[in-house]
């Protein structure tokens, strides 16, 4: 792969091409995106609409080449248009796109998810990890018979109405203190606490642990920045859960299949009762899953009466991209994530070092960010207390090397195996100049 050389920037006035997409766009969708984080509202400028990418590379509609450092927020760990996954794909779209009827790929699939996570004895297939999270917690309710879900501040798990409370991701890049259209009723039976916190958690479960159907959690935080659970934190949510008869969700739509090929779980071995997944098992098309023990998904329909469907579930293209996916992700590609991210960190660290700029680089696994704070960011409040307004400057210098990162602050950093040397050398060359930035960063302004 050839890059573009470093020197040729894609700043405001040469992206024109991505610049009246956007306007267009936002004439036909609110915002002129599908996906809030996408708009670059939190960083400001224009949008890079892109049009290809090849391993850790993607290509923008002015034709500048950036690496790749979002991975399309989690699923191409084999990098862009991996071989056997567009192969896998094209073989499965010759045979049909969708028949509404049980096909052998979804077996396969669940085998493969259930063959590397323990804790999963059944799983079923839906759309995105939106859909997983609603789904996991309508059966935690059913399953109980409780109402009550205890979610973490910070943590995203999807856009559902009951865990928008508090939500980290876009909805904090946005800063939006709620959000109009969640009735009061579905928000009182969500109580957030703070993450890392086990007191809190302690305390909640003395208060209210009959009332409670599940405890939620990203397995490791990665949606206010990359924030691992604290030694024994997601063992205490087990313990409390299983005393008090909750169900403990693990949400590894994030982690799953990227932290390790058993995901948070294979780093940790903290087993939750259910489990949502996403974005690597769906190879980058619309595919996620929920699962777990055994007796708590027999009640799931048809098998039992928690209701749920969906008219593309078990999609057999998205099927054979997640499925080609995993069976791709070898040991040498976890080893290559691994790799990847502390590489990078350590050259975030370096380059903010030198320039004096506070800073923190924290990993998930293999999920990296970086926090402009000298304290250790351990929850929501701590990601929040750092200079953001150093994220935008910082930013935009990365991407006008060729670099993208994600457009906020508040979002960790995939890498992909995919990452090569030319890439490494890029970011390298543009690292300094971002730092600089980040440096001469002023508040407010
Ligand atoms: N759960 C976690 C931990 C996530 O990171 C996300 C998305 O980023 C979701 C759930 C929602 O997944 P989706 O965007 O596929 O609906």
């Amino acid at each position: 792969m050839t890059s573009t050389p470093v020197s040729k920037r894609s700043d405001e006035a040469s992206v024109a091409t991505s610049r009246a997409l956007f306007d267009r766009a936002a004439k036909a969708t609110p915002g002129g995106v599908n996906s809030p984080v996408r708009a670059f509202q939190s960083v400001g400028g224009t949008p890079r609409f892109m049009v290809s990418g090849q391993g850790a590379y993607l290509t923008d509609a002015d034709g500048f080449e950036y690496v790749d450092l979002v991975s399309s927020w989690g699923p191409m760990i084999l990098g862009h248009a991996h071989p056997a996954v567009v192969e896998a794909v094209r073989t499965a779209a010759t045979s049909g796109l969708s028949f509404g009827t049980p096909t052998e790929g979804e077996i396969e699939l669940a085998e493969e998810i259930i063959s590397r996570v323990a804790p999963v004895q059944q799983v079923r297939l839906v759309n995105s990890g939106t859909e997983a999270t609603m789904s996991a917690i309508r059966l935690a309710r059913g399953f109980t018979g409780r109402r009550k879900v205890v979610k973490f501040a910070g943590c995203y798990h999807g856009h559902v109405d009951a865990l928008l409370a508090e939500a980290g991701s876009g909805v904090a890049t946005l800063g939006l203190p709620t959000t109009p259209g969640v009735t009061g009723a579905t928000a009182e039976d969500t109580l957030v606490l703070p993450y890392n916190d086990v007191d809190a958690v302690r305390t909640v479960f003395a208060t209210h642990g009959a009332d409670i159907a599940c405890v939620i959690t990203e397995a490791a935080a990665g949606n206010m920045g990359a924030i691992a659970p604290e030694p024994g934190f997601n063992a205490l949510l087990k313990q409390l859960c299983t005393a008090n008869g909750a169900l403990l969700v693990m949400d590894e739509v994030m982690t799953g299949f990227r932290v390790s090929a058993a995901g948070w779980f294979g780093l940790e071995g903290v087993a939750g009762d259910l489990y949502t997944f996403g974005k690597v098992m769906s190879g980058g098309l619309p595919a996620a899953a929920f699962g777990g023990r055994a007796d708590v998904m027999a009640k799931l329909a048809p098998a039992g009466p928690v209701y749920q469907a969906g008219t593309l579930s078990g999609n057999p293209v998205a099927v054979a991209a997640g499925l080609a996916t995993l069976r791709n992700a070898t040991a040498e590609v976890y080893t290559a994530l691994d790799t990847n991210a502390r590489k990078l960190g350590s050259l975030l660290g370096d380059a903010l070092t030198a320039e004096g700029v506070p800073h923190r680089v924290q990993y998930a696994g293999n999920l990296v960010s970086v926090f402009f704070t000298e304290d250790p960011v351990r929850d929501y409040a701590g990601a929040k207390a750092a200079q953001t307004w150093r994220f935008a400057p910082f930013f935009h210098e990365l991407l006008a090397r060729g670099v993208y990162a994600p457009p906020s602050a508040f979002e960790a950093w995939f890498v992909s195996a995919a990452l090569d040397d030319a890439a490494f050398e890029r970011i390298t060359e543009a690292l300094p100049h971002a730092a600089a930035a980040a440096a001469a960063a002023k508040e407010n302004s």
